[in-house]
């Protein structure tokens, strides 16, 4: 492995261990144990003195390693440990760091299920949350105290594409000492920098743009060797929530394409997004790579792509919008993101149906708002699909 490669190739091999059979493919170790040759070396490996040490499934096997291993080489982080979906991730990445008085600043537009292990998961056990408005640094400052131990952001909000400045917020953080921990999803690992950019946790829910083919669910945590194995490991390997082997196989399958399939979803995303702007059927069209869009300037400058996702407003509201969905063809309704196939939903009454319509104001989930996420479909039938939806609305 070499650390000058360059994405790609990081992608299609770092990481690999080779059986005695030099097999072409990743294996996929479908056991739960390991066996020892002796009982002396049974005691001596679980004294884990050296590497490769596995002894459980539950905090280590090879093909789960290959993908950690993987991943770290790609997102320039020192370690990673993989977790059976996204959320096993931002929950064993929080709950492992944080105790009883302990203080986190958050910004408010969350993937729901982060929202409630902030809101509801966390206070219970006494940790003060404070929530912020993202892109406003200065409610950052002002909230961000001596006992802030964490700061939890997606750079991307979802679903209304707001970019908050990562290297500002780490800035703020890292002033008191606190761990800047970002749920990475909508940046995607090939369009992220967030540990140059000043993060010391970064989460992936790998069921998103990793796999890219729904098919597994997956998670991992990035950070430093001190973090991952001192402070992750012991509490995800007494509490389980491992990534399977198999699991595990999919994901590096899907890690090798990677680059590939999200540069072409974010063009698909950009050529979308250009090609509707100013469409008088909508009220907006949302999306970093406009230059009409308030973040602009920081998306180019972080990630200098705009996404893979794109959010319309459409004129005359939830009617509106359900004829819009009932009428598409070749996007299908769903809501998972990242996927190789186009996929549409109306967050007001799905994935965010759960808040409140104060909520739903102060994140700006109007009743007319849809999120595409953009496939690798040609983007002109995609865009013939969604014209077409228009002008059945
Ligand atoms: C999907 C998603 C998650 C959760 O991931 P799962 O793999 O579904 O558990 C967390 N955060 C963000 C931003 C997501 O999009």
């Amino acid at each position: 492995m070499s650390d000058d490669w360059k994405p790609r190739t990081k992608m299609v091999h770092s990481g690999i261990r080779r059986s005695q059979y030099g097999e072409v493919s990743e294996a996929i170790f479908l056991t739960q144990g390991f066996v020892y040759d002796s009982a002396e070396a049974a005691e001596a490996r679980f004294l884990q003195t050296g590497d490769d040490e596995f002894i459980y499934a539950r905090y280590g096997n090879p093909t789960v390693r290959m993908f950690e291993e993987r991943i770290a080489a790609l997102e320039g982080a020192e370690d990673a440990f993989a977790t059976a979906s996204g959320m096993a991730a931002v929950n064993g990445a929080l709950v492992s760091m944080l105790k009883t008085g302990d203080h986190v600043v958050s910004a408010r537009a969350l993937f729901g299920s982060c929202l409630y292990i902030l809101e509801e998961v966390l206070t219970r056990y006494g940790v003060e949350v404070t929530f912020v408005d993202g892109t406003d640094l200065d409610a950052w400052a002002a909230a961000i105290r001596p006992n802030t131990r964490a700061v939890f952001l997606e750079t991307i909000s979802n679903p209304t594409l707001e970019v908050i400045d990562l290297r500002a917020v780490a800035e703020l953080a890292h002033k008191v000492g606190a761990l800047v921990i970002v749920d990475n999803v909508f940046a995607t690992p090939v369009f992220s920098d967030a540990i140059a950019q000043g993060a010391d946790v970064v989460i992936y829910s790998a069921t998103k743009h990793i796999d890219g083919q729904g098919r597994a669910l997956g998670g991992v945590i990035l950070g430093t060797t001190e973090f991952i194995r001192k402070t992750v490991e012991p509490y995800l390997k007494h509490t389980g929530g491992a990534m399977s082997p198999f699991t595990a196989w999919v994901m590096l399958k899907g890690l090798e394409t990677l680059d590939l399939r999200v540069r072409a979803q974010a063009a698909g995303a950009q050529a979308i997004a250009e090609a509707l702007d100013g469409d008088d059927r909508l009220n907006a069209v949302l999306f970093p790579g406009l230059p009409s869009h308030p973040q602009h300037a920081i998306a180019q400058a972080q990630m200098g792509a705009g996404g893979t996702v794109v959010a319309l407003d459409i004129k005359g509201g939830q009617a509106a919008a359900f004829r819009f969905l009932n009428a598409l063809r070749i996007i299908t309704i769903s809501n998972n993101l990242g996927d190789a196939k186009s996929i549409i939903t109306h967050p007001a009454t799905t994935t965010h149906q759960r808040l409140s319509d104060d909520q739903k104001d102060a994140l700006g989930i109007t009743p007319g708002l849809v999120r595409l996420s953009v496939g690798i479909e040609d983007p002109s039938d995609l865009l013939a699909d969604l014209r077409a939806a228009l002008d059945a609305v």
